[in-house]
């Protein structure tokens, strides 16, 4: 096999828009996610951007999204 051909594989530091970071595998260095296991009411039950109150317009706004 040659080298080169593939793209590495290695540890990712996913960030998200809750403020968590985690670490996954990936051929990035970084990653921005806007929802993860730590914050999605899928998984924590209940709805904590509410309360965390515009976490995600200021990530927004701070990386040019509309
Ligand atoms: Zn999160």
């Amino acid at each position: 096999m040659k080298a080169g051909i593939h793209p590495e594989y290695k540890e990712a530091v996913v960030s998200c828009a809750c403020g968590n970071t985690f670490t996954t595998g990936s051929v990035k260095d970084e990653l921005k996610v806007e929802i993860c296991s730590e914050c999605h009411p899928f998984y924590t039950g209940k709805q904590k951007f509410a309360e965390r109150g515009g976490r995600i317009e200021r990530f927004n706004n701070k990386y040019g999204r509309k």
